[in-house]
């Protein structure tokens, strides 16, 4: 195998930040709002503010509140925000990396419960919309519970009777999501959440992507479909600040109802030489700047700061659905709740139309089953939706005359992952290109 080696001697700061910049500019330039997908851009303003307070605790390690008792200070200011968002009296919670790793605590702590709760259960099983992320299958997969995957229904939204009828006597927990990540529809989490305490199983609320979205759309007086602490039956609610919280990965937040529950999530051993030693999440040693940046933007913004970027994501939403809604031929899946749009066509390959957009430094991302592509909208974005719907329209018109054969490899591969029929077949494609994808190559 092909191998790199340390270089022998250092090489000077100059080269080293011109090799970055030229490594840089290969990728996608996020900054002009021309991508719809992995960044959430609040504006330069908010940026250089979470840049500045991340410098600032670049190297200290929240692993030792007792060090750096102003992360600690940090943390749980910015967690008591976004509990009363929540309007969770007696909430309380953690950061995380990220709302993989906020899932996956939110997965353990219910399974820790229901073994105080429920000591017959052998297998515990998850039950979740297919539409929920896939950080729960891997949360069921790492912590040894069954996902049970329930179709959505027609509005791709959780199908509640059929997750009811899903639930057996190894059900310890079932989640939906507000909003979900491929359609952005808010699950009927009154009703399934409800369901779930009356059985004596835990519900959590995925507000990865809506939670600091929604609450100010309500505020902005938008209809909210309710998912937060103010459903009795919600027990945990997970929310990334490094999506609509404007600030650099490495930022999310779970939350619990009460402390007894979340009591549940932490972890200690006593018996170390190293020491007593004990984390609330996945991670030891976590960075510093990823509170410190979380913090400043949220005090940055203020409630009002907040309400004014999800207005400006929310019209920018409205205007592209409205644009995508007259252009013939594509129509926008279901009707979604938040400030994310996924649209399909039945006359032209969607996956062809992607790479027409990319060719007019436009990205968006693929999906599939059924295939459709997908945005998340930016408070930014509002500025150039005009720009991008008439790009749209050429693009259909291009990808109409010339048919589906002049097709990218991504779009080729993306139109076979969905349809072949043994998924197990597909799933173990997807690994092996991963496990290719991350190597080195010249
Ligand atoms: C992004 C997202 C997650 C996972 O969050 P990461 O920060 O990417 O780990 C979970 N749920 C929903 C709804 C999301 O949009």
């Amino acid at each position: 195998m092909e191998q790199i080696f340390l270089p022998e001697k250092g090489k000077s700061r100059n080269e080293i930040f011109s090799e970055l910049k030229k490594l840089h500019g290969s990728d996608v330039n996020w900054k002009t709002g021309r991508m719809f997908s992995l960044i959430y851009n609040g504006g330069p303003d908010v940026e250089s503010v979470a840049r500045e307070a991340y410098a600032e605790y670049m190297v200290e390690n929240a692993l030792s509140p007792f060090s750096f008792p102003s992360l600690l200070k940090m943390e749980t200011e910015l967690l008591s925000m976004l509990a009363s968002l929540f309007h969770g009296g007696d909430a309380v919670g953690s950061m995380t990396s990220g709302g993989s790793e906020s899932i996956l605590m939110a997965v353990k702590t219910a399974r820790e419960w229901a073994r105080a709760m429920k000591p017959g259960v052998r297998a515990p099983e998850l039950v979740m919309p297919s539409t929920a992320h896939p950080a729960f299958n891997k949360a069921a997969h790492f912590l040894g519970l069954k996902a049970v995957v329930v179709p959505v229904g027609k509005d791709f939204r959780a199908d509640a009777a059929a997750m009811k009828r899903a639930v057996n006597g190894d059900t310890v927990m079932m989640v939906g999501s507000a909003f979900s990540y491929p359609h952005g529809m808010i699950d009927p989490i009154a009703e399934l959440s409800e369901f779930a305490e009356k059985r004596g199983i835990w519900f959590h609320s995925d507000a990865c992507l809506g939670g600091l979205m929604l609450p100010f759309l309500e505020m902005n007086g938008y209809p909210v479909r309710p998912f937060d602490f103010r459903l009795p039956g919600v027990k945990s609610i997970s929310a990334d600040i490094h999506k609509y919280g404007y600030t650099p990965k490495g930022a999310s937040t779970v939350l619990y109802r009460s402390m007894e529950l979340r009591e549940f999530q932490f972890f200690a051993y006593a018996d170390w030489p190293g020491g007593v030693y004990g984390t609330p999440c996945v991670s030891g040693a976590r960075p510093g700047g990823a509170i410190s940046s979380a913090w400043a933007v949220m005090n940055y913004l203020g409630r009002e700061g907040f309400c004014n970027l999800a207005n400006r994501a929310m019209n920018a939403t409205r205007r592209i659905r409205e644009g995508i809604g007259s252009i013939d031929g594509l129509h926008v899946m279901g009707e979604p709740d938040g400030t994310v749009i996924a649209f399909g066509s039945d006359t032209i390959d969607v996956y062809v139309l992607r790479d027409a957009l990319k060719k007019r430094k436009w990205y968006l991302e693929s999906q599939h089953l059924p295939p459709c592509l997908h945005m998340t909208i930016s408070p930014v974005h509002d500025d150039v939706v005009d720009d991008f719907l008439l790009d749209l329209k050429e693009a259909c018109g291009e990808v109409s005359a010339i048919g589906g054969n002049d097709r990218s490899e991504e779009a080729v591969i993306y139109g076979l992952m969905g349809t072949i029929p043994d998924r197990k077949q597909a799933l173990e494609m997807a690994v092996k290109y991963l496990n290719d994808l991350y190597r080195l190559k010249q």
